[in-house]
Order: C-alpha cells, then structure tokens, then sequence
C-alpha cells in the first residue's frame, strides 16, 4: 500500500439528505489533488451512485437506525474511496456488476449504477455478504496534485 497523505471517515444515517452531504464531502476532500472538474465530477456521480445503492437496495425495508460509512484515503495522487453499509448484501455480485442488471426493473432504475463507477473510476471493487451489507471500494488517479487553495 503506498504511503497515506490525507484521509477522513464519514458515519451517517441512510437518508437521501445524507447521499448530498456525502458527495459534496468526497468532493471537498478531492480538491486536494487539485482535480480537473471532468474528474471532480465524476468522484461526485461515482460516490452519488454508491451512496444511492446503500440507501436504496441495501437497507431496503430494514427497520431502525441504518448508517453508510465512506471512507477517502489519498495517496500519490490517487484518490481511494469506501462506501460501505451493513444492510442485506447483494447475493451475485458478477450479475450486479452487468450493465443494465437491476433488481428493481419495475422501477425508475436503469442498473447502470455500477457500471457508471466503473467507467468513471480507475479500480471498483465490491464485497458483499448477504445479511451481512456490502463495501464498495474505488480508486481513481487525479491529473496533478499540485496544492490548490480553496
Ligand atoms: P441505477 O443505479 O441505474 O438506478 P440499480 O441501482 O438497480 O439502478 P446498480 O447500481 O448497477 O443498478 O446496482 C445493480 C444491482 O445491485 C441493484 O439492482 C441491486 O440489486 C444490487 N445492489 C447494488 N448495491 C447494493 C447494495 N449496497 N446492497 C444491496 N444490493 C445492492
Ligand atoms: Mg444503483
């Protein structure tokens, strides 16, 4: 593992509220790799995607206090982020990973989610145990990462 120049941890409850605080929280803590905005961007939309999966498929119909924690770690001007929730885990993660695969095709989902993370990362990794949640981990590479003041 290369050497950590900054990191953060993030606990919150599973709200959509929450899915803006955690996008806009990636984004800020990004900056420090002084990225394009196209990369800014796409961090954004990749943890907004993540996120959106906890909420939406993973703690689906589960009652009480449910929390995602996202985890950033930057390192050699690479970005690694974690979403990770305790919900009901996915039980064929390949099928998941397909692009237009949902769940929910009755719904307005498209089962794009994780093929957008894909594109838009360099790296996406997902473990999931059923009844036990899911860790999605990503890591993209930032174009510079000379010091930006915000
Ligand atoms: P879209 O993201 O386009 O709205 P989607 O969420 O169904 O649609 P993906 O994000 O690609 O598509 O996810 C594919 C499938 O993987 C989901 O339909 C769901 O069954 C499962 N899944 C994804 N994330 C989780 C999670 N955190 N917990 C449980 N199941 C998940
Ligand atoms: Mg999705």
């Amino acid at each position: 593992m290369t050497k950590t120049k900054n990191q953060m941890t993030l606990t919150f409850l599973a709200t959509s509220e929450n899915q803006a605080f955690a996008r806009a929280s990636a984004a800020a803590f990004a900056t420090q790799l002084n990225p394009t905005m196209a990369e800014l961007t796409e961090i954004k939309t990749a943890v907004s995607e993540a996120v959106t999966n906890a909420i939406i498929h993973g703690y689906e119909g589960l009652e009480g206090d449910n929390f995602v924690t996202m985890r950033c770690r930057l390192s050699d001007g690479e970005i690694y982020i974690e979403i990770e929730d305790s919900g009901q885990g996915i039980d064929d993660v390949q099928q998941a990973l397909e692009p237009l695969y949902t769940s929910k095709p009755h719904e307005e989902r498209s089962g794009m989610g994780f093929t957008v993370m894909s594109e838009f990362m360099d790296e996406l990794l997902v473990d999931s145990v059923r009844d036990s949640g899911t860790l999605v981990k990503m890591r993209k590479k930032c174009a510079s990462e000379s010091f930006v003041v915000m």
